[in-house]
């Protein structure tokens, strides 16, 4: 097994996994960057570092619905989901937050102001 380990590597950045090869391989197909032997490494510190908030909802499902509606269209996106304003004696509110990595950013903004707009459900 063979490993890209360029840190910029159009597969890592699209899909923040490292792309792995067989032994015969000698560069990545996808940036063309040498490989080097192994398994590829879990990209911890690499891939999805910065990642832009664009879409925030107290109903957990929207977040989840969004996320998927993104990676239909091939952009990476996570869900993070925070309780906000639990002080003693208070329930806490749950939200959620879509965010993507930057380069993502206008057209994943775009398009969930079409899901909120009713206009994305398929
Ligand atoms: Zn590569």
């Amino acid at each position: 097994m063979k490993h890209c380990s360029n840190t910029e590597c159009a597969h890592l950045i699209r899909f923040n996994r490292i792309a792995e090869y067989r032994d015969e391989a000698v560069t990545c197909s996808d940036c063309a960057g040498s490989l080097s032997d192994g398994e590829a490494p879990e990209p911890i510190s690499v891939g999805f570092r910065e990642l832009v908030t664009i879409y925030e909802s107290r109903d957990q499902i929207r977040g989840h619905l969004l996320r998927s509606l993104l990676e239909q269209r091939e952009i990476p996106a996570v869900v993070i989901g925070d309780a906000l304003g639990a002080a003693v004696g208070e329930l806490p509110v749950l939200t959620v937050r879509v965010q993507v990595p930057p380069e993502f950013v206008r057209e994943a903004s775009r398009l969930a102001l079409a899901f909120d707009a009713g206009e994305l459900e398929d």
